[in-house]
């Protein structure tokens, strides 16, 4: 069918990667691109390792995806129908620029923030759509889990079950122990940024703030068991708001274990988790990022992490005239994942939605010239595709709710 760019080449990354390359029969052809080309090296040799049977001719390269002319100039020589940019959200509007230039079609998994303010929002990346059209390419945004699959679940429902949603929850748990006091499933500057921001949620079409972790919920997971959650911001609240008519109220909340908390809060009171630059020995540095430096490195959790995510999205509404709840959601086994690709489920969930979304934007089943969110989509390929691929999803029609 075609080939793929995916620029970045961390823990979700080597997901997306292994994900095209046992679905060969749609990226024939796959470059994979990142600042570090000795890792896209070791990604590449792990796929030989444990698919040696891929059809996917494999390439790697390397390039500096804040330098938008490096960008270009990598796309126009490897020609790939789509780029799928898994590098980190800082990077979203320069390989946006790039695929603009060249004409390239567009996929992310986490919207655009500014490095130096800590504010995660969709209005930078919406700003692309007029050009996107004119170019007659399509960026599609969030094809991750949270965002992403939440987005497809909720287009779902609407589909299917509902003549109108009023309420969603999304509930994110990890029962996942990787045994260390502290570290983070993913990138730690960014997790650590996004769960000690204000919390805040979205009813009756307005913003409400909360203090960090000051809305907290205890819920019975599906194959995890009880967990301790909390409401926090969360991206797709914002498209969702947008997308699905007649909401009411949309909020998201993520299961944190006691000590991850307290190791939070130590390190927030002492100033490692700021990121102003301060002055340490005659050098710049910036407190989060030396955190990260120290910090086990995401990747390495892959081993060592048991136990299984539960992700999912509980609607109200109403059908015929009747209310009705309805609450979709994977489970997946970290263990099971390491076996089949090297990484936990954290990067596995969100490394199949990403291969999901290039392989509908190749086969033109999600292709229309603009930028859109996920939930603008026709979800009932997605939702094979999850079965598909490694994420199955379950149903259940009289789910306990959230108070
Ligand atoms: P990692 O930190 O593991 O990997 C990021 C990769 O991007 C690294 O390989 C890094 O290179 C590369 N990179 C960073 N800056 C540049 C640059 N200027 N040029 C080229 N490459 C660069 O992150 P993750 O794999 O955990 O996360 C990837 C993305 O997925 C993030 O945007 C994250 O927010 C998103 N995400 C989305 C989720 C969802 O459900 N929607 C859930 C989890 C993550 P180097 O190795 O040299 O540092």
């Amino acid at each position: 069918m075609g080939k793929a760019l995916m620029i970045g080449a961390g823990g979700v990354a080597g997901v997306v990667a292994h994900k095209c390359c046992q679905n060969w029969a749609v990226f024939e052809e796959l470059c994979i691109a990142s600042r570090t080309k000795s890792k896209c090296d070791a990604i590449r040799d792990s796929i030989l390792e444990k698919n040696p049977e891929t059809k996917t001719k494999i390439t790697t390269a390397q390039v500096d995806a804040n330098n938008v002319p490096e960008l270009v100039a990598l796309i126009q020589q490897e020609k790939p129908d789509v780029v799928i940019n898994v590098a980190l959200p800082y990077q979203d509007l320069t390989i946006m620029d790039a695929c603009l230039e060249t004409r390239t079609h567009y996929v992310d998994t986490a919207n655009y923030e500014p490095e130096e303010t800590a504010k995660f929002e969709y209005k930078w990346q919406w700003a692309y759509r007029e050009k996107f059209e004119q170019a007659g390419i399509t960026a599609l945004l969030g094809s991750g889990f949270d965002p992403g699959v939440t987005g497809v679940f909720s287009a779902y429902a609407l589909k299917h079950y509902f003549d109108e949603i009023h309420y969603i929850d999304i509930l994110d748990c990890n029962g996942g122990d990787h045994g260390y006091p502290f570290a983070t499933n993913f990138n730690p500057e960014i997790n650590i940024r996004e769960v000690s921001a204000k919390g805040s949620y979205i009813e009756n079409g307005q913003w409400v703030e909360t203090e960090p972790m000051e809305i907290k919920r205890v819920y019975n997971f599906d194959q995890v068991g009880e967990k301790d959650m909390y409401l926090l911001h969360h991206e797709e609240l914002e498209s969702l708001a947008i997308n699905i008519p007649g909401i009411k109220r949309i909020r998201f909340f993520m299961t944190f274990g006691q000590s991850y908390l307290t190791h939070l809060k130590c390190l927030e009171n002492v100033g490692m988790t700021s990121i102003e630059p301060i002055l340490y020995e005659g050098r710049e540095i910036v407190p989060l990022q030396f955190l990260k430096a120290v910090l086990p490195d995401p990747a390495s959790l892959g081993p060592r992490t048991v136990g299984k995510t539960n992700i999912g999205c509980i609607f109200q509404g109403v059908k015929d005239g009747e209310e009705k709840t309805y609450y979709v959601y994977n489970v997946c086994d970290h263990q099971a994942c390491y076996r089949e690709v090297g990484s936990q489920a954290i990067s596995y969930t969100t490394g199949v939605p990403a291969m999901i979304g290039a392989m509908l934007v190749m086969t033109g089943q999600w292709k229309k010239p603009g930028v859109y969110n996920v939930e603008e989509f026709d979800p009932d390929p997605f939702m094979e595709a999850l079965n598909k691929w490694g994420l199955p999803w379950t149903e259940n029609f009289d789910p306990v709710l959230v108070d």
